[in-house]
Order: structure tokens, then sequence, then C-alpha cells
């Protein structure tokens, strides 16, 4: 699966808060009114953190991380007072960005910022990755001026995401591979014309789609082996994806691939599993052309 991100670098997801005021329509994701208190982000950090923050990030993710500004701040001086090698990934729609933040972060290099729209921070921040959401019915024409606006609004480092776990009809497929073919040509034009360009997608491979695949700290503190713990459906097959807790982090083995392809299977669609499974043969295809 091309389309997500870190699997392979290791590190730890920490849920920051299960709140988002955002709401987009093509999210995956189960809401609920839950913030980690910042006595398990400190023992994550602490326990967890130790553990895998050196061979991968610390990635704060959510619902949207932004909504607890100070859980972020305790998180990146957290993982600086340990002296985590991994660095830091906030995850974030960049709605809830604010300068005090923008200040904060420009004083911490290991972190990096992977927006979900374009942001008029990018050329702000130490490190900056886009996260270039592709929906269907998007028409290719519209897709790559939103890429040309990005690159203004000074942004260099890409991870182009399809959208998953929904049925993607063939027309909106075929519309798909055009626009993916369309960015391939202009960014292999820019890349010509002497830009540097990062698309992440060529570096990253796992073996879940969209959602990370290693330790993740959900806002209570109980452990899973992934965030795919976080979507909509997902509660009653939590305990097949639970690892321990922060309280005693002696953690059990991750299920097998096979129990998490079962996993997946009983909480989303055949149709929206096909879907997901089309839209990252033809990101795989745009990974295949571009290298
Ligand atoms: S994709 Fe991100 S910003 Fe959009 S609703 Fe889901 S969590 Fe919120």
């Amino acid at each position: 699966m091309r389309g997500w991100a870190e699997s392979r670098r290791g590190g730890l997801t920490l849920v920051l808060t299960r709140r988002c005021p955002v709401r987009c329509g093509f999210c995956p994701q189960s809401f609920e009114d839950k913030d980690m208190s910042p006595a398990v982000l400190d023992a994550s950090l602490r326990s967890l953190g130790r553990r895998f923050g050196d061979s991968g990030p610390i990635k704060l993710f959510g619902g949207e991380p932004l909504v607890r500004p100070d859980l972020v701040r305790q998180a990146v001086l957290g993982a600086a007072r340990l002296g985590l090698k991994g660095g830091v990934l906030l995850s974030t729609h960049g709605k809830l960005m604010a300068p005090a933040m923008v200040r904060f972060l420009r004083g911490h290099p290991e972190v990096e910022v992977a927006f979900g729209r374009p942001s008029p921070w990018a050329g702000r921040l130490p490190r900056v990755t886009l996260n270039f959401i592709l929906e269907p019915g998007a028409r290719a024409e519209v897709v790559l001026r939103r890429l040309r606006r990005s690159l203004a609004l000074g942004h260099k480092s890409f991870n182009f995401l399809p959208v998953y776990f929904i049925p993607w009809k063939a027309g909106d497929l075929a519309g798909l591979r055009r626009s993916l073919a369309g960015l391939a040509r202009l960014i292999k034009g820019l890349r010509k014309a002497g830009m540097a360009l990062e698309v992440k997608n060529l570096r990253r491979q796992g073996r879940l789609p969209l959602y990370n695949d290693g330790p993740c700290v959900d806002t209570d503190g109980t452990v899973y082996c992934s965030n795919l713990v976080l979507a909509k459906g997902m509660k009653p097959l939590a305990e097949v994806l639970r690892l321990g807790s922060v309280a005693r982090p002696r953690l059990k083995a991750a299920p097998s691939p096979a129990a998490l392809g079962s996993v997946m299977t009983a909480c989303f669609s055949p149709e929206a599993m096909e879907g997901t499974r089309a839209a990252d043969a033809a990101l795989s295809e745009f990974v295949h052309d571009l290298r």
C-alpha cells in the first residue's frame, strides 16, 4: 500500500484528542469528546517513547491535535527532554495553526508538520509535508492548479493520498488516473527545471492503507497495534488490535497480517475495500512512473 506513511520508520503514534472541528466529508475516523490527559502523555513518552522514539518519529495525531496546543507543546518538549532521536511528526489539517504555535515550532526543527491542506505557513516552518488529498470527481486541471498553488505557498514536499475506504466508481478512478498522470508530468518537468521537490510516496510503503502500522496510544492510555482503531465501526473489533496499556507497558505481540486483514474486512464494506485497492493501485502506477 502506497497511501500511507511512516510504517517502515517505526515510531509511536499518540492520539492527543479524538475531537476534530473540521469534519472533512471523506474522513473515515470516528470522533469522541475525549482528550489525552497530560499524565497519560507523560507516561507514554517515558515508557513507549523511550522504546520506539529513536527508530521513528513520535506522531502527534487525532482527531485534530491542534485542538490541544498545550499537549502538542508538552509532547515536543517531552521528546526533546528524553533526547528521542526519531523526531516528531505533527499531523494537522492546518486550520487551527496559530502564530504562537508557528513561533514555537520554528524553534523545533525536529518537528515535521504534515498539513492536510495547502497552508500559508508552509514557507515559515522548518519541515513541512503536504498530504495532498485526491477526492473522487476532482477534475485533473483543478488538481494541477492546487499543486501549483501549494508550490506558490512554499510547499516542496508532498504525500499524495487518494481518499480511501470509500467505493470508487469506474469514472472517478479514470479521473484519478488522469490527475496522477498530470501530476507526474508536472513534477518531472519541475524537477528537470531544477526545483527540489520531494514525493514522500516514493519512500513509503506499508501493510495498511492510510493508517499507521505500529504502536498507537489512544487518549485513555490503551495501546493498540495501529491507529486503525480510530476508524468508524472499529470499536467492537478494538480488542483484536489492543496490545496493552501505558500503565503496564509490557505489550502483547501485534496481530498477524491475516488477523489485521480480517479486522479490516469486518469493519469496511467490500465496495469500500475494493475502492481502496483500486485507488492504491493507481497511486502505485504514479509512484512507478516517477521513479
Ligand atoms: S481528515 Fe483530519 S481534519 Fe479532516 S475530519 Fe478527519 S481528522 Fe479532521
